[in-house]
Formats: structure tokens, sequence, C-alpha cells
């Protein structure tokens, strides 16, 4: 199978994201509460709520452009540590993918890391650091390996997949960075909201793609 993603799944992402915000708003806000400021799923949900009617004003016509119209409004539009790294893995995903009307396995696999990275530059966390990292580094290790035979759905579940598992293993971490790192062992014992939020928004890319 070598059919690609096109503008079409680009949107049904950013639209399935939106809806699994609007649906987890409220365990997102109580992943936040014990190791956070409780405002996690308020945070998401706004943004991608204000995303959604950025897109259908502009109503872009590639994934890139789409992914970065996506990436400029959560920046502005969510406030706390959230809106600036996922922006910033939005940004970097959209500028990977460039101009291409149609995304092969190899190209995802591309934009995935580069979201990753973008999480990493901007947060400078590390893997076991409790963040939202520990979903994406599985979720993007899971596409490299998954990306073989070509398949676009095949690295999207891989990684949806991943970063599931990654956001339950945040739980017996101690946090190191972010609010949730104020808290020093205390924070052990609780999920990462960051990290539940990145798997939603994984497994919504690999619905889109189906
Ligand atoms: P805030 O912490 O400002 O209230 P949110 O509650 O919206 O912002 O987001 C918290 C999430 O952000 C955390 O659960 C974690 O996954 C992520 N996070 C915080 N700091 C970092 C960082 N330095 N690097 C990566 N992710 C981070
Ligand atoms: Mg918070």
């Amino acid at each position: 199978m070598t059919v690609g993603l096109d503008i079409k799944w680009a949107l049904r992402w950013i639209a399935l994201s939106a809806e699994a915000m609007a649906e987890h708003r409220v365990e997102l806000i109580e992943l936040d509460r014990p190791i956070g400021d409780s405002d996690h799923g308020e945070n998401m949900d706004r943004g991608f709520k204000a995303v959604t009617e950025k897109i259908a004003e502009v109503l872009p016509e590639k994934p890139g452009p789409a992914l970065k119209l996506a990436a400029m409004t959560l920046i502005s539009k969510v406030g706390g540590a959230a809106g600036p790294l996922y922006g910033t893995a939005f940004l970097r995903a959209a500028a990977a993918l460039g101009d291409e009307p149609e995304i092969d396995a190899a190209a995802l696999v591309t934009a995935l890391q580069a979201a990753r990275d973008g999480i990493v530059a901007r947060g400078k966390a590390e893997p076991g650091d409790k963040t939202m990292v520990d979903a994406w580094t599985p979720a993007v290790d899971a596409a490299a390996a998954a990306a073989g035979d070509g398949d676009v759905r095949k690295v999207l579940d891989a990684a949806a997949e991943a970063a599931e598992h990654g956001a339950v293993a945040t739980e017996p971490m101690i946090a190191r960075k972010g609010r949730a790192s104020y808290l020093g062992e205390r924070s052990a014992g609780h999920r990462d909201p960051g990290a539940q939020s990145s798997a939603y928004i994984l497994r919504a890319a690999a619905e889109a793609a189906k």
C-alpha cells in the first residue's frame, strides 16, 4: 500500500483532535489537578476549538499549510506550557511537509520526528522526565519501525499505540520538567496530562487515515 495522506487527512486529523479534546476535557483537567494547576483540558479544548474556527475560515489546501495554521493558532490561543510546545510541534511538522500535496510513509515519519524534536527543543525535557516527550518519543520510534512497507496507516497506528503506552508509563515517573516538577517525588503515581493529550492527538491522526 502506497496511498499517501492528503489535505483531507490533515483536516480530519485536526477535527478529530478537536473532538477528542472536547470529549476528554474534564479527564485532562483531572489529570492536571494533582500534579499541575487543573487547566490542561481547558487549554487544549479552547485551543483546538480556535484551530477548528481558523481552519474553516482559511480553508488550507495542503497538509503542511493546514498544520502551520494549527500551530500558529495554538501558540496564540493556548496559555501555559502546552500551547507553545504543541505549537512548535505542529510548526516543525508543517515545515517538514512543506508544500507537498501528499505525504508518504517516509515523509510522515520525518514529520513526526520533527514534531517531537520541536517539543524537545522548546521544553528541553528528556525521556523519563514525565512530560509529553514520553508519549512522543516511543511514538516516533514505533512509527519509524513500522514504516518499512510504506503503509501510512500502519505508521500512524503504531505511533498512536506507542503513545498510549508511553502516557501510561509516565505514572510512576518523578517529574523533572514543568509545573509537576515542583512536587518532586510526590509527582509519582499520577499520569502526565500532556502525555495523555498527546496520545489522544496521535490516535486522532491514526483514525483520520481510516
Ligand atoms: P501548564 O503546565 O503551564 O499549566 P498545561 O497544563 O496546559 O500547562 O500543560 C502541562 C503539560 O505540559 C504537562 O503535562 C507536560 O506534558 C507538558 N510540559 C510541561 N513542561 C514541559 C517541558 N519542559 N517539556 C515537555 N513537555 C512539558
Ligand atoms: Mg496546567
